[in-house]
């Protein structure tokens, strides 16, 4: 049955709720599709000042909401979004500050918490914390939020307790408004529009399937022998950033220098974040221009960071600094691709496929033998059987593009069966 109504997140401009969804582009029922633009705030000193104030507040409510349905769990009960909404609106009167946010935002935070709290169960949701966490806080209700453009440069959008606020007009919104969401990077504060534009996803692409083998040495080599790579760090800005950790380590916690510093390395990240994000939108719309089909490894991507994420927490020295350059430098982005390629499919009709990424850089693209020596280097794929020779990573690319007969996409269930020309013919050693 078609249902209409059927809304997707797209556009990850949202701390939650995006993200799982994206492959669900296949799926007939989508027909409408919401998708997000952001442009840059230009705040009045006061209105940065409130911002942030509706940005501590909205932390403390998730804290002390997490807390609460921690302590609930403990004792084998629990709280919902309903209970917690009731009490929070009774806590106003205890706590006046709370009532300095708009109401409907606080709701909006517990109604993430609730989200992000049944996706992960109450102990994996992670505090807000004051260091780690940047502001972010969405007004949900679009009655409530007007858009005005001022110039050619310049529009104002209009929210709850706010006021007018301007932001740089740098792209056409083109969709009715659902909701808007102020946050923080680090350095500037933007407003994310999440808007219904109309547009629908045809049916399928006529175009041919290519693999894709995400690499650390190339970040994205196709079935077809192209290869995607950018560089995220320079070679000065690592230097750099390496220099700063170093300063960061000498320097007293609290003091203004650590302020400054902090500031400086979060600069350098942050262009490395927008470089990559540049590099899969760019990458993804290439692809999904040519390509009806676009399988990819079904990589733990989570897995693969855990380690780093690991050591993050481990207080009293700089791991944090040290696993951010080692990201700059090594992580191409996996998951941010897969993302992009989500996006990008929506206007292209494209199949996003993933498939168990099993054997696929060991085995032999032309004759399915499977030996890990045949990788002869990081570069080289020499098949010991049939003597067929390829780049490795291409050779790993097609494979991948082939496995696709047995995938399930989405996310979750991976490819059961493997047909059994492919199935290894002895365990490969490593
Ligand atoms: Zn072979």
């Amino acid at each position: 049955m078609l249902n209409p109504h059927v809304y997707q997140l797209v556009f990850g401009c949202l701390a939650h709720g995006s993200g799982d969804n994206v492959f669900d582009t296949r799926g007939e029922e989508v027909l409408l599709v919401l998708t997000g633009r952001r442009y840059r705030l230009e705040f009045t000193s006061g209105q940065e000042l409130f911002a942030e104030k509706i940005g501590a507040i909205c932390r403390s409510v998730w804290n002390t909401g997490l807390e609460q349905r921690r302590h609930y769990r403990r004792r084998g009960a629990f709280i919902g979004y309903a209970e917690q909404c009731r009490q929070l609106a009774e806590a106003k009167a205890e706590f006046p500050w709370l009532g300095e946010a708009p109401a409907q935002v606080l709701q909006q935070t517990l109604k993430d918490l609730d989200a992000a709290c049944a996706r992960h169960g109450a102990w994996k949701v992670r505090w807000r914390a004051v260091r780690r966490w940047q502001s972010s806080f969405r007004f949900p209700s679009p009655g409530q939020i007007a858009v005005e453009r001022l110039s050619r440069r310049w529009g104002r959008a209009k929210l709850p307790k706010f006021g007018w606020v301007r932001f740089r007009w740098t792209r056409p919104l083109g969709g009715i408004i659902r909701s808007a969401t102020v946050s923080f990077d680090g350095a500037h504060w933007h407003i994310s529009f999440l808007v219904e534009d109309g547009l629908t996803t045809p049916a399928a692409h006529p175009g041919p399937a290519v693999g894709i083998d995400r690499g650390v040495v190339v970040a994205a080599t196709t079935s077809d022998g192209d290869l995607f790579n950018r560089v995220f760090i320079t070679a000065g800005e690592a230097a750099r950033y390496r220099r700063l950790q170093q300063q960061l380590a000498r320097s007293w916690r609290g003091s203004n220098r650590r302020k400054t510093v902090v500031a400086q390395l979060g600069a350098i990240m942050r262009r490395v974040r927008y470089r990559r994000a540049d590099f899969n939108a760019r990458t993804a719309a290439s692809l999904c221009d040519r390509y009806g089909t676009v399988v990819l490894e079904d990589l733990k991507t989570k897995n693969m960071t855990a380690s780093a994420a690991g050591t993050v927490d481990q207080p009293g020295t700089n791991v944090a600094q040290k696993s951010g350059l080692n990201r700059a430098i090594l992580d191409k982005g996996w998951h941010g691709l897969e993302r992009s390629l989500g996006n990008a499919a929506r206007r292209t009709g494209t199949r996003i496929v993933k498939v168990n990424p099993a054997y696929t850089s060991i085995t032999c693209s032309a004759c399915g033998w499977v030996d890990a020596t045949s990788r002869e280097s990081q570069a080289r794929f020499a098949c010991t059987s049939c003597e067929m020779v390829a780049h490795a990573d291409v050779n790993a690319a097609v494979n991948i593009k082939n496995a696709a007969g047995h995938a399930v996409s989405g996310r979750g269930d991976l490819a059961v069966g493997r047909s059994t020309k492919r199935q290894p013919t002895r365990t490969p050693t490593r």
